[in-house]
């Protein structure tokens, strides 16, 4: 089971649904990524039916040019200012 947040940054009012880091679902496991060719935040599946998954792509824009969103830092994938989580789960899905 997995839960999303909501992301948001207030310098640039970029606003993302998101797992914010690694999250687990009936698919497998998501990680969140900075796409750098749609310049987004992303849930990649990285696992998937106990198979860690060879090609991670942006699931916007097929991309395979993502890096893992540090989630110590979290920074826009806009603007690099930090961003904002909120404290309660928007969703949760499994
Ligand atoms: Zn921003
Ligand atoms: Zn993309």
């Amino acid at each position: 089971m997995g839960s999303w947040y909501l992301l948001k940054c207030t310098n640039c009012n970029y606003e993302v649904e998101s797992s914010a880091g690694l999250d687990e679902g009936f698919l497998g496991i998501v990680q969140t990524h900075i796409c750098n060719e749609c310049k987004t935040l992303v849930d990649v599946l990285i696992e998937h039916n106990g198979q860690i998954v060879q090609k991670k792509i942006c699931n916007k824009c097929k991309s395979d040019k993502i890096s893992t969103w540090d989630t110590k830092d979290k920074p826009c994938p806009k603007c690099d200012f930090r961003m904002s989580i909120g404290d309660e789960p928007i969703a949760m899905w499994d």
